[in-house]
């Protein structure tokens, strides 16, 4: 399954357990696992708390710190820290179900990161049995 992603910022972290929760319940899966996975160079997913919003806004806070914008980059395309952003993030999270539910701690929510936008995006969910 792919899901739509319309991001709206330049850097941007958007919720998306409801939809990979509505995909589990769509698949009938009980007990496997769900591979979300971002097929972009630009853009990743991470696991982190979506209790208060501060966190993922801190989380992009300090990424710039490390990462600036602009620095002293060589690709042409001018986004080389959406790229670095990326890679460090990664492409791909696994989360375990069991019972028909995904194994997310309480405070546990699945953010697309969007580090080169605004764009349209795509997020391609695999269920495994
Ligand atoms: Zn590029």
């Amino acid at each position: 399954m792919i899901i739509n992603v319309r991001t709206s910022q330049g850097q941007q972290f958007i919720e998306i357990t409801e939809q990979v929760k509505k995909f589990v319940a769509q698949e009938g899966l009980q007990d496997g696992a769900v591979v979300v996975y971002v097929p972009h160079t630009t853009a990743g997913v991470t696991i982190n708390e979506n209790g208060d919003p501060a966190v993922v806004r801190d989380i992009l806070h300090a990424v710039n710190k490390l990462i600036p914008v602009h620095g002293d980059y060589t690709h042409l395309e001018g986004n080389s820290h959406a790229h670095i952003k990326a890679s460090l993030f990664g492409s791909s999270c696994t989360i375990l179900v069991e019972n028909g539910r995904l194994q997310l701690g309480t405070w546990q929510g699945i953010y697309f990161c969007e580090f080169d936008g605004p764009r349209n995006r795509k997020v391609f969910l695999k269920a495994l049995r």
